[in-house]
């Protein structure tokens, strides 16, 4: 697809998302901090960085199931951020999420078609429509059959746990999925098959995803554009292939030297950050990174740099390209 042809489906529109912390000390914490960005329709944007980056926090503000601060979050041009109740209950139809570990998020006392049949209750959709025929078409959707029905969740695979977990998110026959670390609890042949599902049905049901994860080796095998996140921030976007041809950012650098290389001529030298992550309650000043970065320079500690299109369609915050 051309560039000019690609429809934005989600736009976050200098999205911020702070949090009271618990205590007087921790003050506020910054999860997500002023964030802009693009989804195109039937794109998989995975979106990649270390635990408590603000990715997952940012991934279920685009859906409101948190709140911006300050921002917008517009789904198919409408701004979702805006929305209330029922306005807000039917765009929940629209915009879905897959969590992390299956075994917390399905109810233990309800059977599969039980916990299937919920979106359609929740929206009072079972009484107009076939749903039995529905949950059946669900199920053949992620490849398990209806002998499932009747079954419990602690009788079925973490694999199969996280099928019954899609196949919840594909009831309402959603737009944008948000997939947050879906694929993180699995063994790693069974990440592959979920990982080759989740790419089948996008391709079957025009879907596009909004792919998290902290392994970019995950996000890089599913992802048609990626962004790295850094405390709070985007630090690079761009197309999976640009990104794999050229990155600029001293961060993503350092991410994509961990990824081990099939051959290995081409392995980058294995660039290990030093210190920790700073608290997303106090921020370093400037640029997120300095206090990490390899090539941080006295401007780095002073100013903020910005989210800049370097090359068609890449972006890069970082000051040694502005
Ligand atoms: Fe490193 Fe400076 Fe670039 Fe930040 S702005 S990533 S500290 S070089």
């Amino acid at each position: 697809m051309a560039a000019d042809e690609k429809q934005v489906l989600v736009k976050a529109d200098h999205v911020k998302v702070y949090f009271k912390g618990t205590d007087k000390k921790a003050g506020v914490v910054k999860a997500v901090d002023d964030v802009s960005f693009e989804i195109f329709k039937g794109e998989t944007f995975g979106v990649v960085g270390e635990s408590g980056c603000g990715k997952s926090t940012l991934g279920r503000t685009l859906i409101q199931l948190i709140k911006p601060t300050e921002g917008s979050v517009f789904l198919d041009g409408k701004e979702i951020s805006a929305m209330k109740g029922n306005e807000l209950k039917q765009i929940r139809k629209k915009a879905q999420i897959i969590f992390q570990d299956p075994s917390a998020c399905l109810n233990p006392r309800r059977t599969i078609r039980q916990i299937l049949m919920e979106p359609f209750e929740i929206h009072r959709m079972h009484k107009v429509m076939d749903v039995d025929a529905r949950v059946k078409e669900l199920l053949q959707l992620v490849g398990l059959d209806t002998y499932h029905l009747s079954r419990y969740p602690h009788e079925l695979s973490g694999g199969q746990k996280q099928r019954i977990g899609i196949a919840r998110a594909l009831a309402l026959k959603p737009d944008i999925i948000i997939c947050d670390e879906a694929v993180s609890a699995l063994d790693v042949s069974v990440q592959a098959q979920v990982l080759n599902l989740l790419q089948e049905l996008k391709e079957k049901l025009g879907l596009t995803y909004f792919f998290i994860s902290h392994n970019l080796n995950v996000v890089y095998q599913i992802s048609d554009r990626v962004g790295v996140m850094y405390l709070g921030k985007m630090a690079e976007i761009a197309a999976y292939d640009q990104l794999y041809e050229k990155r600029y950012h001293p961060y993503t650098e350092a991410l994509l030297s961990a990824i081990p290389q099939i051959n290995q001529e081409g392995q980058p030298e294995r660039i290990r950050l030093q210190g920790e992550v700073p608290s997303p309650s106090n921020p370093p000043a400037g640029c997120r990174f300095h206090t990490r970065c390899p090539k941080a320079s006295e401007k780095c500690r002073i100013a903020e740099p910005q989210l800049k299109e370097i090359e068609p369609g890449h972006f890069v915050a970082c000051h040694l390209y502005q």
